[in-house]
């Protein structure tokens, strides 16, 4: 591997592609691979806001998926690379600007995800003991920001949680989960304390249409029927078409798997969860005494259409009717948004707030907007890609996200073949210095923050996976930047 500080020899006429990757989550590193496979000569420099790597695989995934996580061998692979740097604990945007990593780069890769949460818009949702499941998840996945979420599962036993994509569905099997399946896991150990004094008995996953339309997958809800002593509550037949047969095998599995449910009632069982469907939250009242979120009124919807109601796409319309929920913990799991990076407008690309992401092309390249959609190559803005969930939207799991990134690097290569100009005007015209690295580590250094190297993030992982031995699970992950970078001072 290259020490950051090391400068690289290049030669005129084959001078390495020098390529900033913004963001060290799938996108990134499946970015990097294939890139640094299709052009011999890529040098790649990754930067990374934490010190820690993977982004999401470390704090999204949840703690007792530990498979999923493999990806992470394959990214380590790619670290080992001497045309690979990692720098962590650089913010782009806070403490490197764009404008400055400019003329040091043939071009860069967006790819720094998601880092925030769709709100629902109605009254209360800001009310305390309501949570969004992004920062819940973060908390128990350890990451800095929300270490300190504290999430107060001692007030009630219920718990709502609005909206039933798999990250909902994750929030409910962490919060039923009896605590001693998880210690052995990488889950954080102020969560694990939180969640055994935990008084939450039953968890409503709500969403606005029906069984047929909801966006968990069979997995996630078959792994929260198999929870020892907790019941399903039984779903309403009537969703369902009575001939199952009618139903395409995904959607008729899942059909199957919710009408067979568990074998025991939520009146015989310790605690319960329960489906609720056609309801949309109009808002959230607070508790009469306590400053404290004391339930979730939901506008009853009906489907559009009566013919298409086993369709996937079905439309709902709101009714005149409402009920109300109590529960004193609410969350709300309506998706993750990405944002700006600050800078993005000094390239001439405007960040597509309605669908918070970059504008790109069908294949990752950056362009601007009056391009308009779909035009390959039309706009494109020279030398900026983007991959993952900041291209296509905070949808899709890591498979998908990996083909995202290898179209993103296909394309890549192939512009660096052909005479597509890049950031610094093209290969044989004006060039970069391709310093890369060595050319913006002085701006950083005058932002304060201290760099973190693969070396040092292996330190940082070794000394977590000691701490975890001693508990005896995977790793226990430090949850404050501090404590990672004292790792380093020894
Ligand atoms: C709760 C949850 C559970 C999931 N569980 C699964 C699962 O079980 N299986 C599965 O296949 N998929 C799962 N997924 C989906 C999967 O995590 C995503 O598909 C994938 O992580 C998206 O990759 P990404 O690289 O686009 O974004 P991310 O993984 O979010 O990576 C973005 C990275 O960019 C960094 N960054 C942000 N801003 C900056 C900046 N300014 N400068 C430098 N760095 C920056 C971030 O810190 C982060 O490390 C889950 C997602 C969530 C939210």
């Amino acid at each position: 591997m290259v020490p950051l500080n090391e400068r690289r020899s290049t030669t005129a006429s084959e001078r390495p592609l020098r390529l900033a990757i913004i963001g060290s989550g799938p996108a990134g590193f499946y970015t990097a691979h294939r890139l640094m496979k299709k052009v011999q000569n890529a040098v790649v420099d990754m930067y990374e806001q934490l010190p820690v790597p993977y982004g999401l695989v470390r704090f999204g995934v949840a703690p007792d998926h530990p498979e999923v996580k493999n990806c992470e061998d394959t990214f380590d692979m790619v670290a080992a690379s001497e045309r690979f740097n990692y720098i962590g604990n650089v913010k782009v945007g806070q403490h490197l600007r764009l404008t400055d990593m400019k003329p040091h780069y043939d071009a860069i890769l967006f790819s720094y995800g998601a880092s925030e949460d769709k709100k629902l818009g109605i009254p209360g949702e800001n009310l305390p003991g309501v949570y969004s499941a992004r920062e819940f998840v973060a908390w128990y996945n350890g990451l800095p920001e929300f270490r300190d979420l504290n999430p107060d599962l001692q007030f009630g036993d219920h718990a709502v949680i609005v909206g039933q994509g798999n990250v909902a569905m994750d929030v409910a099997r962490i919060l039923l989960t009896p605590v001693d399946d998880l210690r052995k896991t990488d889950i954080s150990t102020h969560a694990l304390e939180t969640l055994s004094a935990s008084k939450i008995k039953s968890v409503n996953v709500v969403g606005r249409r029906g069984p047929l339309q909801a966006a968990f997958t069979i997995k996630e809800a078959r792994e929260l029927m198999r929870i020892p002593d907790v019941a399903f509550a039984p779903i309403d037949k009537s969703l369902f078409p009575s001939d199952l047969r009618k139903l395409e095998r995904p959607p008729r599995r899942i059909a199957e798997l919710l009408l067979k449910g568990t074998q025991h009632t939520p009146e015989e069982s310790a605690k319960s969860w329960a489906l609720k469907f056609l309801l949309s939250p109009v808002s959230m009242y607070p508790h009469e005494t306590a400053n404290l979120v004391a339930g979730v009124t939901f506008a009853k919807q009906a489907f559009a259409a009566e013919a298409d109601r086993y369709s996937k796409s079905a439309r709902v319309v709101p009714t005149a009717e409402t009920i109300t929920m109590p529960t004193s913990l609410a969350f709300r799991s309506v998706g993750y948004k990405s944002t700006a990076l600050p800078g993005l407008s000094d390239f001439g690309v405007p960040f597509d707030e309605k669908l918070g992401i970059i504008p790109n092309d069908p294949h990752g390249r950056v362009i601007t907007a009056s391009s308009g959609p779909g035009e390959l190559g039309a706009g494109h803005v020279p030398g900026l890609y983007c991959a993952g969930w900041v291209k296509r939207g905070p949808t899709g799991v890591i498979a998908s996200t990996m083909s995202d990134a290898f179209m993103s690097a296909d394309v890549i290569a192939s512009d660096w073949e052909s005479d597509v100009p890049f950031l610094n005007s093209g290969r044989n015209g004006n060039e970069s210095t391709g310093l890369g690295w060595d050319g913006v580590k002085d701006a950083v250094a005058q932002s304060g923050t201290k760099p973190v190297s693969w070396e040092d993030w292996k330190k940082i992982d070794a000394a977590e996976r000691s701490r975890g031995k001693e508990l005896g699970k995977e790793r226990e992950k430090f949850t404050s930047v501090e404590d990672m970078l004292k790792v380093l001072d020894g």
